[in-house]
């Protein structure tokens, strides 16, 4: 098997346009739409996505639940809800880490091999970009250092300067690649 450092691919553009198994949305609690990655995914999969998502009764925050892909690429959406910042003493670190954990739990249930991340809460919800990159790669090691069907976990990264932190903190968290 390949270590997990060989298993990560960092992107830079839009998430919707990948060709992976599963893609992962950062929603909010409704699942109804909105803006942001959120408002991309629907736009690329179609009005049945919506209609799907009416049936799923919403997502608390720290969950993650899956429907089909429909127009898009990918086969399967995973929609997270990661937490709002409020200042990081509201147990933000530990919702965002449950949205990693809970991604990848439905991701092996449905035999996914091939997933890509946004990334969860660095948007409007205002989560510290280098703080959310890190617990994304931090729980995404602990991930496929076990036992772990997963090939290929992209990291799409919207703009240079996520993409940028992503690579650091990359090195930070898996070491240098050889
Ligand atoms: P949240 O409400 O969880 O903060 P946002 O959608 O506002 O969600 O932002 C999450 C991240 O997704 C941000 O870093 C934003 O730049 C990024 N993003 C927005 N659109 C796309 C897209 N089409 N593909 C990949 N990432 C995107």
């Amino acid at each position: 098997m390949t270590t997990p450092h060989n298993r990560i691919r960092i992107f830079e553009g839009d998430i919707t346009t990948l060709t992976v198994d599963a893609i992962v949305n950062a929603a909010n609690e409704a699942l109804l739409g909105g803006g942001g990655v959120d408002g991309a995914i629907h736009r690329a999969a179609g009005p049945r996505l919506l209609e799907e998502c009416h049936t799923l009764g919403g997502c608390a925050t720290g969950d993650a639940k899956r429907t089909r892909g429909y127009n898009l690429p990918a086969t399967f959406v995973i929609h997270t809800v990661g937490p709002v910042w409020r200042g990081g003493d509201q147990g933000e670190a530990r919702l965002l880490a449950n949205c990693y954990r809970r991604c990848f739990a439905v991701a092996e249930a449905a035999g996914v091999r091939s997933i890509a991340f946004p990334a969860i809460s660095t948007g409007v919800y205002g989560y510290p970009l280098d703080q959310a990159t890190r617990i994304a790669l931090t729980e995404t090691r602990r991930h496929l250092s076990g036992d772990s069907a997963i090939e290929e976990v992209v990291f799409a990264c919207f703009g240079a300067k996520a993409s940028r932190t992503y690579r650091e903190v990359l090195d930070e968290v898996f070491g240098r690649r050889s």
